[in-house]
């Protein structure tokens, strides 16, 4: 029998951490699963039956408040999944140097099999659960949208939490991913996808690194296949697209397509839309079986839908020589110790897909500042940049080309604000795992987990807690 999703990342933990000279009681403290919440509740169908839904939330580690991390509504999600997402949710955090202990909740419901009515009752009687056990608040466990989710669910989440609330002044930070509207940030939505872009952007911009692959540096001309074209995996698409990486297969929950002349993104979703599937995509090829589309060839293969998909069994005929994880866990241990003895370059979904977290940060800030992103200083750097042109066209002589002047000062929005706070976050995020894959000489992975543990046992030692 395979090991649990949680089984597997603590693998992944224990590898790490036998690279590290922390104490093993402190390693163990870090590793562990603080708290879970299991519960069921009933909900009244539209047709008047009722059901009971089984739902949970982990916290995984507090040693930073509040805790963060999606909900996930999924018919197949287990109490073993949401800890090994919530665990990871503190890795995460830490890589990216986000305050925040790691958290994941799930709600087992096919989400396609409710009506609008009914996910939001199940949406607002999870939240009154969460909340009458403590197991939500702006300092203390925050959600945002995972598999399944959205921000709609997040806006109910929001409205619920409010009206129970003794301090609403900070309550709309009590959860992130929420519509503009509601406090969310522009940005977040896309926010995943993006940060998995800016990742493998880095990632491939060392030419040493991409050559034991047989590849170039940069993105352009490199292919890519996506499995799972929902938030993350269409924004993921999206953005490579736009930078030169060639879509050449798509695999979704209903099959597959493949066509190495390249898929046009938009033509697809609308394609998608209007016919219910992705297959009889112009000359693309139909593949029954989604998982199909994942050994097909190609250079960069993006799992972005749900974990364990590239196992031992399919990890030898996989032809991609990078895997980026946007989705978690996709890849499991054993495929992992496979494709590395290939010479595979695994990004791990630890650090690949971090951006949501960190945009989510972001809206927690602008949610408990109560004001957006570039309000009190965009006016002031435009009016600063203007003058700065004028006193160099006084000097100069010549005149700017007025596109160009306003172009050139017109200050950052908030949207310009995100997307390079998460540019930073992802590059500086990359190179210090490059840098301690390099010094010991392990995979990105292992890398990863290392730079965790790392900061996550600072956390605790410099709390006093082992001294
Ligand atoms: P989503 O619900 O928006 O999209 C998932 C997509 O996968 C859907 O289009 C679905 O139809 C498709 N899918 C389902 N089963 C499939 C199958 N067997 N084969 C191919 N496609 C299938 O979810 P999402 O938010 O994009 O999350 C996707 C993954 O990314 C999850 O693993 C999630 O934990 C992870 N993730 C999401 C975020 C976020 O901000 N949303 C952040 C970090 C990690």
């Amino acid at each position: 029998m395979s090991d649990s999703f949680l089984a597997q990342v603590d693998r992944m933990f224990d590898k790490a951490a036998a690279l590290t000279s922390h104490p093993a009681g402190l390693l163990t403290q870090i590793k562990m699963c603080n708290s879970v919440y299991a519960f069921e509740f009933p909900l009244q169908r539209d047709d008047g039956t009722i059901i009971t839904i089984r739902a949970w939330r982990a916290e995984h580690s507090q040693h930073k408040l509040p805790t963060k991390g999606g909900i996930r509504y999924a018919s197949n999600v287990t109490e073993d999944e949401v800890r090994a997402l919530a665990t990871l949710m503190t890795y995460k955090c830490a890589i990216v140097d986000v305050p925040f202990g790691g958290a994941k909740g799930g709600v087992r419901i096919s989400r396609r099999s409710f009506s609008d009515a009914e996910l939001q009752r199940i949406t607002r009687r999870y939240t009154y659960e969460l909340t009458r056990k403590n197991f939500i608040g702006p300092g203390i466990d925050v959600p945002a949208p995972d598999y399944g989710t959205s921000g709609k669910e997040m806006a109910w989440i929001l409205d619920t939490y409010n009206s129970l609330t003794h301090d609403p002044l900070d309550a709309l930070a009590c959860v992130t991913g929420k519509p503009i509207g509601q406090g969310g940030i522009r940005g977040r939505k896309e926010a995943t996808g993006l940060g998995v872009f800016y990742g493998i952007r880095e990632a491939c911009s060392f030419e040493e690194d991409m050559k034991p692959l047989g590849l170039g540096p940069g993105l352009i001309g490199k292919t890519m296949i996506i499995q799972g074209l929902g938030n993350v995996g269409y924004h993921a698409a999206k953005f490579l697209s736009e930078h030169g990486v060639k879509l050449v297969g798509v695999g979704e929950y209903e099959g597959a397509i493949y066509n190495a002349e390249g898929i046009d993104l938009e033509d697809l979703v609308a394609h998608r839309k209007s016919t219910g599937s992705v297959f009889d995509f112009g000359s693309a090829e139909n593949i029954e079986s989604s998982r199909d589309i994942l050994t097909r060839p190609c250079d960069i293969l993006i799992p972005a839908a749900l974990e364990g998909q590239i196992t031992d069994e399919n990890a030898t005929d996989i032809q991609a020589r990078i895997i980026a994880e946007a989705a978690n866990g996709p890849v499991t241990a054993k495929a992992d110790e496979i494709l590395l003895s290939n010479g595979v370059m695994i990004l791990p979904d630890v650090y690949l897909n971090a951006g949501g977290v960190t945009v989510s940060y972001f809206e927690w800030l602008r949610n408990l500042s109560h004001v957006r992103f570039g309000r009190m200083s965009r006016r002031f750097e435009q009016t600063a940049q203007e003058h700065l042109l004028s006193a160099v066209e006084n000097l100069t002589g010549q005149s700017f080309d007025p596109d160009e002047k306003r172009e050139i000062a017109k200050g950052a929005d908030e949207v310009t604000l995100v997307y390079s706070g998460l540019e930073e976050t992802m590059v500086n995020a990359y190179h210090e795992i490059r840098d301690i894959a390099q010094k010991k000489k392990t995979d990105l992975r292992t890398a990863a987990f290392i730079s965790a543990i790392d900061k996550v046992a600072t956390s605790y030692t410099e709390m006093g807690i082992f001294p």
